[in-house]
């Protein structure tokens, strides 16, 4: 059995001790908190033209590697590899660096901007190999660190509609938390945090997805956030005569459970009515649903 091995992606990721379910850092948080890294946006990766995001920028090492990144998220990464050095020693020596800074679109989309954009995230390889993406497998020497990641409140790839085992990045909880306590300066108001916008991905937007097909809104369930889904939005928004924000806001968000629930479909989220997606308890209805790799 070698650490490059590939295995499925295991139940329950993404889960603090506490049940706190990590999410993904949504493309409205990051926007409002640090702004667009640059006006140009492409395929490529570019460089951070903004400069009050450039002054938050620092490359150093994190102990395998050297990287360029956000200040916080470095200064994260560096403890996280701490813990894996004294806890999975052996993954640990065979650790590498596929990049973090890279201003770009997520692969394969033109509005969902990734998180390598404000250099949040980080590409990992073991023993110099990539996880292949969108298999549904994950390398071993993955599934024995993730664990570290999460408890240091960073989500992992693995849990994307298509699966991205390589790719870790900071939570939409721990990016508030640093907003919290003063990282990004004073004066920012946070999006509230069931909000889902264009270029989101994830369970949420799926969950969303679905509640809507049963309009015949005739969406592909990928889980993410694009045209076709917001107009099916604001077609819901005006057939249930609630604000036309094209958003999943909190009016919209309330009345998506509603709508799965009229139609048959399981409704997770329990306490959905407030910003509790952020704190949602796991329930084994949920918790299967977030490990199930698509
Ligand atoms: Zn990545």
């Amino acid at each position: 059995m070698s650490l490059t091995d590939l295995v499925a992606v295991p139940e329950g990721i993404n889960v603090l001790a506490d049940g706190r379910r990590l999410q993904n850092a949504k493309q409205a948080t990051m926007l409002a908190l640090l702004g667009s890294p640059r006006a140009d946006l492409n395929q490529d990766c570019q460089a951070v033209a903004t400069p009050s995001l450039k002054a938050l920028m620092v490359t150093s090492s994190v102990g395998p590697f050297r990287v360029t990144g956000l200040r916080p998220a470095v200064e994260s990464l560096r403890a996280i590899m701490a813990d894996i050095a004294a806890e999975q020693p052996a993954v640990y020596r065979a650790l590498g660096s596929a990049g973090m800074l890279c201003v770009r679109y997520v692969r394969g989309s033109r509005t969902a901007i990734s998180n390598h954009a404000w250099g949040t995230a980080i590409d990992l390889t073991i023993g110099g190999i990539l996880d292949p993406y969108g298999d549904g497998k994950v390398q071993r020497g993955l599934v024995d660190i993730y664990p570290i990641f999460n408890r240091h409140e960073w989500f992992w790839g693995a849990a994307f509609s298509k699966e991205d085992g390589m790719h870790f990045e900071v939570s939409d909880g721990l990016i508030r938390s640093w907003l919290a306590s003063g990282r990004f300066g004073s004066g920012l108001n946070p999006p509230e945090t069931f909000l889902l916008s264009l270029g989101d991905r994830g369970d949420e937007v799926r969950y969303v997805q679905e509640a809507l097909n049963l309009h015949e809104a005739g969406l592909l369930v990928d889980g993410i956030f694009g045209r076709e889904t917001q107009a099916a939005i604001f077609r819901f928004q005006a057939r249930e005569a609630i604000r036309l924000t094209g958003l999943v806001d909190g009016d919209t968000w309330s009345r998506v459970h509603v709508l799965r629930r009229d139609g048959g479909l399981k409704v997770l989220y329990a306490d959905a009515a407030a910003p509790a997606v952020a704190q949602a308890k796991i329930t084994p209805a949920n918790k299967k649903a977030q490990a199930k790799p698509t």
